[in-house]
């Protein structure tokens, strides 16, 4: 249930919403708009009328959603909503360029790594150390020594470092080293780990899970918002269909759909879509084009020789390519990208 408050409430006409929502064991989440405050009650709402609150003074409206999530929906946040990373701000005007290997295998590699990402403009260093993989028997991370490499590396280029957390037990460590904490795809409905990095100090960018719907990726968006951590960027990273020719069949359509739906900020990945390097700039420059607010995109100083994901990972001169030819549609749009490349 949302609570649309007047345009004059007074701060003690809210508080008095506040204890009845309390009172019925819900708790409550404001959102301060240019308009009105709106206030997102979490919890068992169901068997609550919506004419408890419509009487009180200070409430202009009370919404019943039909949707499994509240506090990701545009109505309750109807600004979009902007994510700091480090210094960087994702869901503003600047499409905001992530990249790195998939997984950090050592000094020199990172630090190659790095250089080739801030040269193209980029603003974000990833890179895994803690890999989920398929198999038990492939390259599963470096663990805390690469968090180091992966910091240091980002540290002397200027940019701000993104990083997987596989488990609960992992946040404190990765916090230390990490302005961003993702999820992968195979976590999005990992409900402990969501609950726990919503007391986490970085915002968590989300990704899409294989088979999850927009509202299964947006319910699990909130996971991390009801639990006190507003900052959650969504990662569009392909789902899996029928189609053998790629990796994931890249969603583009569910870009303007979250845009109309949440408040939240989108983020594309067209390389765990692809799954094939030779696509991915097609897919980049397409994720630009329908509103991406950023892309996360895979590179290698050697591709042919990477410990994960090789065959979908630019080298740095196709990644330096893929950047310009993606800010001259930002560009377009009256978006900038980073970098001065063009
Ligand atoms: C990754 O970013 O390297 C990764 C494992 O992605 P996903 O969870 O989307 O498969
Ligand atoms: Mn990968």
């Amino acid at each position: 249930m949302l609570i649309v408050l007047d345009h004059q409430a007074s701060e003690d006409e809210i508080d008095g919403v506040f204890a009845v929502a309390r009172a019925h064991g819900l708790e409550v989440h404001r959102s301060d708009g240019t308009e009105h405050s709106i206030l997102g009650l979490v919890g068992d709402c169901h068997s609550l009328s919506p004419q408890r609150f419509a009487g009180l003074p200070g409430v202009r409206e009370v919404l019943r959603l039909s949707t499994p999530y509240r506090l990701a929906c545009r109505a309750f946040h109807p600004e979009p909503s902007l994510v700091a990373v480090g210094d960087v701000t994702v869901g503003g005007p600047e499409v905001v360029l992530i990249a790195g290997p998939c997984a950090v295998e050592s000094e020199e590699q990172i630090e190659a790594a790095a250089t080739a990402v801030a040269a193209a403009g980029g603003r974000i260093l990833r890179g895994g150390v803690f890999k989920p993989r398929t198999s038990p028997h492939e390259f599963r991370g470096l663990g805390e020594p690469g968090l180091r490499m992966l910091r240091g590396a980002a540290d002397r280029h200027g940019l701000a470092v993104c990083t997987e957390v596989l488990g609960v037990e992992q946040i404190a460590a990765v916090s230390a080293y990490a302005d961003l904490l993702q999820v992968g795809a195979r976590n999005m409905q990992n409900f402990p780990l969501l609950d726990a990095l919503g007391h986490a100090s970085r915002p968590v960018l989300l990704k899409r899970g294989l088979s999850a719907t927009i509202a299964e990726w947006l319910a699990a968006a909130d996971y991390v918002l009801a639990a006190g951590n507003p900052h959650v960027i969504l990662c569009e990273r392909g789902i899996r269909t029928f189609e053998t020719a790629t990796r994931n069949t890249l969603d583009l359509s569910a870009v303007p759909v979250v845009k109309g739906l949440s408040h939240l900020p989108v983020v594309v990945d067209p390389s765990h879509a692809a799954g094939h390097r030779k696509l991915v700039p097609s897919l980049a420059r397409a994720a630009v084009a329908v509103g991406a607010d950023g892309l996360l995109v895979e590179i290698h100083p050697d591709p042919d020789h990477a410990l994960s994901d090789g065959p979908q990972s630019l080298t740095a001169e196709e990644f330096a390519a893929t950047a310009n030819r993606c800010r001259m549609i930002a560009a377009a749009l009256g978006r900038p990208l980073g970098g001065c490349h063009v």
